[in-house]
């Protein structure tokens, strides 16, 4: 065995433990990290960092499934780095597979991408791939926490006229076909720094930061976005908005980011002012913008 640790150790830096059901190691098979101290007995949690007990725990219960994950090992075994984790089961064996990597860059890259992949899968609205309810609020949550208190922050709430017409007459592809032609102009109407949300269904959200006087306010964009949907040529899935514009000062909100619950209550108020100006288009006949009386207010 010796030997082939220090054949194996000349070109790779790995550790191969095998597991119990209790998830404790039974036997090291091979440990070419001369830093890494690892023995019989040890249960597999205490090898990693306790930040990642719950990743963990997902890739033994998900076994074969998941195999790769990027984790951090437990400094307290003498090792402060990020390592590649694979579980082979054979029969009722099962073998843990821990893979170093050449340099820290690589490693950190591979990390970091396998984080990036994560958050964009909880964050994102699989269909738009614009951000869904839940990584709005983060976004919105990190936009006004280094804002100024004093800072106006536009909503334009959108929602796809007549869709289920679209629906009824062509089928829901072609539905389907219309959300995603409406996210292709509300991205590339948009600035990259502004945030656009779907909020269920045929109902987007944008919030940007107002600048008066120039053309950044949610009042043009909603104007833009009215614009670029008039200028589609007429196809099954084209529609028209209706669009509802509110403003809110940063301040208004960023009271009570330690309260979770109390700062999505504030900023759903907000967001329903937009909902109901939106609204009010709709049944002044849709393909139109109403703004809400505090939009008139700064205006
Ligand atoms: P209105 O002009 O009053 O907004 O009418 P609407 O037909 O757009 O109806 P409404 O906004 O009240 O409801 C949205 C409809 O969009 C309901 C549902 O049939 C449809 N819809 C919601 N999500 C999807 C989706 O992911 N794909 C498709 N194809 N249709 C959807
Ligand atoms: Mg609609």
């Amino acid at each position: 065995m010796k030997t082939i640790q220090t054949a194996i150790s000349h070109f790779l830096d790995i550790a191969i433990l095998k597991i119990d059901n209790e998830d404790n190691i039974t036997e090291v098979v091979v440990n070419t990290h001369s830093k890494l101290k690892i023995s019989k007995g040890t249960n597999i949690y205490k090898v990693f960092s306790k930040e990642e007990k719950f990743r963990l725990k997902r890739v033994l219960e998900s076994a074969l499934d998941v195999r790769k994950k990027y984790m951090e090992l437990n400094k307290t075994l003498g090792v402060n780095e990020y390592v590649d984790v694979k579980l082979f089961e054979n029969g009722n064996e099962r073998y843990f597979f821990i893979q170093f990597f050449e340099s820290n860059r690589e490693r950190e890259v591979m990390y970091d991408r396998y984080i990036e992949k994560l958050t964009n899968l909880s964050e994102r609205d699989p269909m738009t791939k614009v951000l869904n309810r839940q990584g709005f609020e983060e976004k919105v949550k990190r936009l006004i926490s280094k804002s100024d208190p004093k800072k106006k922050l536009g909503v334009v709430y959108v929602d796809m006229d007549k869709l289920k017409t679209i629906n009824d007459t062509y089928g829901h592809e072609m539905g389907d076909k219309a959300i995603l032609n409406v996210t292709n102009i509300l991205v590339s109407t948009t600035r990259e720094r502004d945030l656009i949300a779907r909020m269920g269904g045929d109902e987007f959200v944008i919030v940007v930061e107002e600048m008066t006087g120039s053309k950044s306010t949610a009042y043009g964009l909603a104007k833009r976005l009215l614009k670029a949907t008039s200028m589609q040529k007429d196809q099954k899935y084209t529609t028209t908005l209706s669009i509802g514009v509110h403003v809110f000062e940063a301040g208004k909100i960023s009271c009570c980011f330690k309260d979770h619950e109390k700062f999505i209550e504030l900023w759903s108020e907000q967001i329903k002012k937009a909902d109901q100006a939106a609204y009010k288009s709709k049944t002044d006949g849709r393909n139109r913008i109403s703004v809400t009386k505090e939009y008139t207010k700064y205006y």
